[in-house]
């Protein structure tokens, strides 16, 4: 459940090089912290901020910050909700109405990050949305990391490489994090992490090659994919095992 990753490994063929498997490979201490900085409590509040439709409406940006990018239904509203699960008090606003204005939306983990929930993409990005997202990710001068939510499912769509080419494009560091890995087989997950893999080696610069494997319903990845962000926004002292 830690690192749903590396369970996948045993079904390579002997030799295979299993380097991008465990590039990121927190000890025991390293996840406790994180776990302890997704845990509100009176003197470390965890809150939802403010939501923005544009840059200039986001918060000030005083924080190391990391934000959540996606296409509709990939999952993304529930993984915020898992990675945020130790503090039931942090409400997670989706609108997904038609027509809903879509708006960015800001969370304060205490004094350490924060977290942003980007728009969902869709078929057809109306272009203030893209404008928005766009200026968000090249002017946001605090954001250390962009993470890129993928179905495992079904693996990159014709929408995810329009969000590759356009994080490739502005040259910001951002990852891949596989969704709802309960839903899909074992071969198809297999399948899907080596293609997806193999992309991201022949085809990206800014993609850290190491993938994330997440499943908001029976939690698996999450704790790895806490301990990603308190690494990458330096709150994590150490990192080895
Ligand atoms: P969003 O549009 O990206 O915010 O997607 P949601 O979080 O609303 O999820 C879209 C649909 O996928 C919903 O029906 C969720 O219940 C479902 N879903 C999301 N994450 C998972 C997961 O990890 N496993 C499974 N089985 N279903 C999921």
């Amino acid at each position: 459940i830690v690192f749903p990753l590396q369970k996948l490994e045993r079904y390579l063929a002997p030799g295979t090089d299993t380097a991008r498997f465990r590039l990121f490979q927190p000890g025991l201490a390293a996840l406790q912290r994180a776990e302890a900085l997704f845990r509100s409590d009176r003197g470390h509040p965890i809150d939802y901020v403010s939501s923005a439709v544009r840059i200039d409406h986001a918060p000030p940006p005083a924080l190391p910050e990391v934000c959540f990018v996606g296409r509709s239904n990939v999952g993304k509203s529930s993984l915020i909700r898992a990675l945020f699960s130790l503090a039931p008090e942090v409400e997670i606003r989706v609108s997904k109405t038609p027509g809903h204005t879509k708006k960015m939306n800001f969370f304060r983990v205490g004094k350490y990050f924060t977290l942003v929930d980007m728009p969902g993409y869709g078929y057809r990005a109306p272009q203030d949305f893209v404008e928005m997202v766009e200026a968000y990710l090249q002017e946001r001068h605090n954001l250390k990391r962009t993470f890129l939510l993928v179905d495992s499912v079904v693996g990159l769509q014709k929408t995810d490489h329009i969000a590759v080419e356009m994080l490739e494009e502005f040259g910001i560091p951002y990852v891949m994090v596989l969704t709802k890995i309960d839903r899909a087989s074992r071969g198809l997950l297999l399948k899907n992490v080596l293609e997806i893999q193999e992309f991201v080696k022949e085809n990206t610069q800014g993609c850290f090659p190491q993938l994330f494997l997440v499943s908001s319903v029976e939690f698996s990845g999450v704790h790895l994919l806490r301990c990603f962000v308190a690494h990458v926004t330096g709150n994590l002292p150490t990192v080895e095992a």
